[in-house]
């Protein structure tokens, strides 16, 4: 299999405010483009784009292409999991949803300490090994968002999952927090092929300070800034592949120039990622990787995400007068400001990232709302 899956959680938009609204036709031809070039790994989940993301499976895969011409990759959402019955009641809403028949691939999504003990109470693994046996799923594993420690309990507790899902980028590779390595040698002590997420952080990799960009710029002219961090993922011996979210054309076209006939990173291009991560580390931008898994908790319908990539611009030397005129425009569509924001802590549950998303929010406000008055 090559090294680069097809994440559909950040697909283009026919309307930038509406997550569902999926440009399908967008899809069809980058979907195609992907398949004609020999990729096959697409990756959905139940919350993309609001249930919108497993709908475009079946219109863009399922209806034009060869059930056996592609993989696709699905995730229970333990995080909305009350009780057990919850479970086959999802599982056959994304059967219909995708009209795929079976996932290659089935996870269960984002676990860490809680959802894990989560997972436990409700017998998920029980769950998707009865799926496999039933030929509903192929292989089973799931993404993972907490320290290695966590990671080495379930899968020492867990030997049955066949692969992992881990957030591997060079920023945070030496990560106190993401712990990339940690996780990602806690994955091959388990003998687990590891699936890539978030390679480009976010997109934050894709867009790097200008003296970061000169470096990359030295060594590669030609390369983009975004390539860099997809290799770097792919360089890594025991992945089985790496999602990057597409939203275009472009980006589409420029990952395939490079991973259809991969080559490794070699060690100099490796230093030269090591000097950009320690230039991005002195950043005190808002490290959101812009996944809206926050948002539709939010009482105040806070433009979370959003509101994170204005204020980022800002510090990253932006005008500030032209990047509060967009900020106003959310508010002018009905989501709450900064300032709305009433510490509830909703936002907080359920970031994979564990950010401590509303004393960033209480910065945007001090940024946008407070200079307002
Ligand atoms: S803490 Fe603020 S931003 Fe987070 S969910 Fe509550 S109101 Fe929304
Ligand atoms: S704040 Fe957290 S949950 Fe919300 S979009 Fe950013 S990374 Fe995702």
């Amino acid at each position: 299999m090559k090294k680069l899956g097809f994440g559909l959680m950040r697909l283009p938009l026919t309307d930038k405010d509406n997550a569902s609204s999926i440009d399908l036709s967008q899809v069809c031809l980058m979907a195609d483009s992907f398949i004609e070039n020999g990729f096959t790994y697409f990756d959905t989940a139940y919350m993309y784009h609001q249930g919108a993301s497993e709908r475009a499976v079946k219109e863009v895969l399922i209806k034009r292409h060869d059930r056996n011409s592609f993989t696709l990759a699905s995730k229970l959402p333990v995080m909305l999991l009350h009780e057990k019955g919850e479970q086959e009641k999802i599982f056959m809403e994304q059967l219909e949803r995708t009209d795929a028949g079976y996932f290659d691939y089935y996870l269960l999504h984002a676990l860490d300490k809680n959802h894990y003990q989560t997972a436990s109470r409700l017998n998920s693994f029980d769950f998707i090994a009865d799926l496999k046996k039933k030929g509903l799923v192929k292989k089973v594993g799931f993404s993972f968002h907490d320290s290695a420690n966590v990671l080495d309990k379930i899968l020492t507790e867990r030997p049955e999952m066949e692969f992992v899902q881990l957030q591997i980028n060079y920023l945070d590779w030496q990560d106190a927090g993401v712990q990339s390595r940690l996780c990602y040698e806690t994955a091959l002590k388990h003998g687990k092929p590891i699936v890539v997420m978030e390679p480009v952080k976010g997109g934050r990799l894709a867009a790097v300070p200008h003296d970061a960009e000169y470096l990359l710029k030295k060594v590669h002219p030609e390369w983009s800034v975004a390539s860099w961090a997809i290799r770097y993922a792919a360089s890594l011996p025991g992945v089985m592949t790496v999602l990057s979210g597409m939203s275009d054309r472009d980006q589409l076209n420029d990952n395939i120039s490079y991973m259809k006939d991969f080559v490794p990173l070699n060690s100099g291009e490796i230093s030269a990622l090591r000097a950009v991560a320690d230039i991005l580390r002195g950043e005190q931008t808002v490290p959101c990787t812009a996944c809206r898994y926050c948002t539709d908790g939010c009482p105040r319908h806070i433009a979370i995400p959003e509101y994170f990539a204005l204020y980022n611009r800002v510090l990253k030397g932006e005008e500030k007068e032209f990047v509060l005129k967009e900020y106003n425009e959310y508010a002018a569509k009905g989501h709450g400001k900064a300032i709305d924001c009433i510490s509830c802590g909703k936002c907080e549950k359920s970031c994979p990232q564990h950010l401590p998303v509303s004393t960033y929010i209480k910065r945007v406000a001090s940024k946008f709302d407070v200079a307002e008055k």
